[in-house]
């Protein structure tokens, strides 16, 4: 039985940029639930920790008003 993933934050350690994800199943879409180098910098090995609830309510918010695409 598939566990869906916990939201998490990717963050370049970099140029400091971040993003939190929130996986909407356990099939993960490169560019939307997950990152394979920064989209900033190009940094190719990002940290990878669980994000707070401060960032799990932004992530929503952005998700709602669609501002998650870039
Ligand atoms: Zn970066």
């Amino acid at each position: 039985m598939p566990i869906p993933p916990m939201p998490y934050t990717l963050c370049c350690p970099r140029c400091f940029w971040k993003k939190t994800i929130i996986p909407l199943s356990d099939a993960l879409i490169m560019g939307r639930d997950w990152y394979a180098k920064c989209p900033h910098c190009g940094y190719d090995i990002l940290e990878r920790r669980s994000a707070s609830q401060t960032e799990i309510l932004r992530a929503r918010i952005e998700r709602i008003f669609g501002l998650d695409r870039g």
